[in-house]
């Protein structure tokens, strides 16, 4: 049986996400090992130059473009392959095509003898992680999607300049969907260890909470739309947010991350994946965590699964 390589991520798709990925993990030192797949040999090559040109500078010089056979000791392997919103585009319209790309994704990793952690970044990202979970046939814990960790970071960052606060003092989450039918869950939310609702008149400058809620879920859900309008793509953030995922994983740091897991009985739903505060660790999503949301926010989330559910029911998982 191969041994799996303490530290070695495998990444499939050297595109915009893939390759800022593979970077990030060159630069933080994460990773032990970085091994880049992708259908197009050419363009992984030429990441790895790139990355490699800056490392006498500093980083990690064990990046590499690879073939599959690079997943079979992987601790790590993430899919990031598979097409991108085009400018005004919503995340499950690419359903019908990345469905496809990653399930023949899946074929090659599972001939492999892969036995850590798969990690699905491509969108639709909870819909594409049930549909991992489901072909793979690997158990629940070794299956997990970048989910709403990205989203939760953009909460933060809109947040942080509204209240005049560092982000790294706000805590809390957007739940549900990576997209458009999430919901900041703002029970949950601290700044300081302080509720947002107990510190708001606290802090002296009389806003207008309810204005600030309904900005902040338009933030969010307009947020990519808005970049891939001007510039094609979104990349440095998923890339800092995965690198966070595989940093816990990787180091068993046992953070708590809004990822998706698949979810087999949710409120009535037997085929769900979405995002919860869950345990990142050695073992990938250890615990998903409970939480206790208002009704309004357990509507919310209800809605959010039902509507992956819909779109799993079209990929025939
Ligand atoms: P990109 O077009 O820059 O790169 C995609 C790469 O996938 C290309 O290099 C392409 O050659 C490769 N590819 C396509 N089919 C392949 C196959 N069968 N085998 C191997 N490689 C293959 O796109 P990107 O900007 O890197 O985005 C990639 C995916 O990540 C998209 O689906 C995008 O929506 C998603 N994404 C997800 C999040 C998130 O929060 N989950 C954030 C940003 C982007």
């Amino acid at each position: 049986m191969t041994e799996i390589k303490k530290g070695k991520v495998t990444i499939v798709g050297a595109g915009s996400v893939g390759a800022t990925l593979a970077y990030n993990l060159s630069i933080t030192g994460g990773a032990s090992e970085i091994a880049l797949i992708d259908h197009n040999k050419e363009k992984a090559e030429a990441e790895i130059m790139d990355i490699l040109h800056g490392t006498s500078l500093g980083g990690s010089r064990k990046v590499y473009s690879a073939e599959y056979d690079a997943c079979a000791n992987a601790e790590i392997v993430v899919i990031t392959a598979g097409a991108k919103q085009k400018a005004g585009e919503s995340r499950v319209e690419l359903l019908s095509r990345n469905i496809k790309i990653v399930t023949e994704i899946l074929d090659s990793i599972k001939s492999t003898s892969f036995k850590g952690i798969l990690l699905v970044i491509t969108n639709p990202v909870d819909v594409l992680t049930y549909a991992a979970w489901k072909e793979s046939g690997y158990e629940k814990s070794r299956v997990i999607g970048s989910g709403t960790v990205l989203d939760s970071s953009r909460l933060k960052d809109f947040l942080s300049k509204t209240c005049g606060i560092s982000p790294i003092s706000i805590h809390g989450y957007v739940l549900g969907e990576h997209g458009d039918t999430s919901f900041p869950a703002w029970s949950l939310i601290t700044i300081g260890g302080i509720r947002l609702l107990d510190y708001c008149p606290l802090c002296g400058k009389s806003c207008n909470i309810r204005g600030i809620i309904d900005s902040a879920s338009d933030y969010v859900h307009k947020a990519a739309y808005k970049i891939i309008n001007a510039k094609g793509s979104t990349y440095y953030a998923i890339a800092q947010a995965v690198s966070v995922i595989i940093h816990s994983i990787i180091k068993d740091e046992k953070r708590i991350l809004p990822v998706t897991t698949v979810h087999e009985n949710f409120m009535g739903l037997k085929k769900t994946a979405f995002s919860l505060p869950t345990i990142v660790g050695n073992g990938g999503a250890e615990k998903v965590i409970n939480v206790n949301l208002t009704v309004d926010e357990q509507k919310l989330l209800f809605d959010s699964a039902s509507f992956i559910t819909e779109n799993i029911a079209k990929t025939g998982y």
